[in-house]
């Protein structure tokens, strides 16, 4: 498949359209971004590899990183995770309050920033340190080196007033069990892990392989796990678009607020976007276009 072709075909057509959407503004280090950059890499299990645009500019992944301290966190933890957070689309947005507290403090799935909570706090009861160990397990799925952007980080903590009150409200519920600041602190970390569309499409490649990294061939996690995961980004990956997206573009994927997307192919590529203009749920607006019309001209969705 001449994928260069089609990229830029659709990135044509993408970019005639009017309304774009906006740079998110409440990270005030994200909202510094151009937002005309674009990029798509994708990556298959034949080890060939397509690029378009600005895919070798590193940008921060956000929210997509919570797949990867899931994957983390299930592997170490396996079925007893599924105590502490559901597998339910919440039907609201990524940093919503409002099931919490009906809800007993137990998030609805593991990619709302509530649930990723409870996966960071997770990761700090059973890690010795965090923050290292984390970015060890990233860096082997992408094969170069990556890295937390302090910036980011430190620039999120200073604006995080809505995910302080759902750890707090969490952790009256005791669904939190270390420090608050310890965990909002290797959260906003996560968050800030900075990756190209390459790196990123490299580092997903494993949920199309059955858990298997494909260059090294390690197992990261077993085939049950690496399936539920891509289950859950069907029906989670984007929030309270997670119904449209499917509907849409009909991949497993995750997006983040940094104007990433990555999607999943099972059993054949990884795929990931990135242009920072996000729509009014967060997603990015010409990334989706973009996936939408990819998985319709080439018939490339999952059903
Ligand atoms: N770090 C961001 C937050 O907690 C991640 C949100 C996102 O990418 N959807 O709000």
């Amino acid at each position: 498949m001449d994928f260069n072709n089609i990229f830029s075909e659709i990135y044509n057509e993408i970019k005639a359209i009017p309304s774009k959407g906006s740079v998110a503004q409440y990270i005030p280090e994200l909202a510094l971004v151009d937002p005309e950059k674009f990029g798509v890499s994708l990556v298959n299990l034949d080890g060939e590899k397509f690029h378009f645009g600005n895919a070798q500019e590193k940008f921060s992944i956000q929210s997509i990183a919570k797949v990867l301290s899931l994957t983390m966190a299930y592997e170490i933890q396996g079925e007893k995770l599924w105590e502490r957070v559901g597998v339910e689309p919440s039907g609201t947005a990524f940093n919503s309050l409002v099931q919490l507290e009906y809800e007993k403090g137990i998030p609805r799935n593991p990619f709302i920033n509530a649930g990723a909570l409870v996966i960071a706090d997770i990761l700090v009861s059973e890690l010795k340190n965090p923050k290292k160990e984390f970015l060890d397990f990233v860096n082997q799925l992408c094969h170069t080196k990556v890295a937390y952007s302090p910036q980011v980080a430190a620039s999120e903590k200073s604006c995080a007033y809505v995910n302080t009150a759902l750890i707090n409200l969490m952790k009256s519920f005791g669904n939190i069990k270390n420090d608050i600041n310890e965990v909002m602190d290797f959260y906003f970390h996560l968050c800030s892990i900075e990756m190209t569309c390459e790196e990123l499409s490299q580092t997903f490649l494993f949920l199309a392989n059955d858990g298997v990294c494909a260059l090294s061939q390690k197992v990261i996690v077993d085939q049950s796990k690496s399936k539920r995961i891509n289950s859950i980004m069907q029906l989670c990956g984007f929030y309270d678009e997670a119904g449209e997206f499917s509907f849409k573009v009909g991949l497993p994927g995750k997006s983040g607020v940094g104007g990433g997307i990555v999607v999943v192919r099972p059993h054949e590529f990884s795929m990931a976007v990135w242009s920072p203009r996000l729509n009014a749920k967060g997603n990015s607006f010409l990334g989706t276009k973009f996936l939408e019309l990819f998985t319709t001209k080439i018939d490339y969705s999952i059903f």
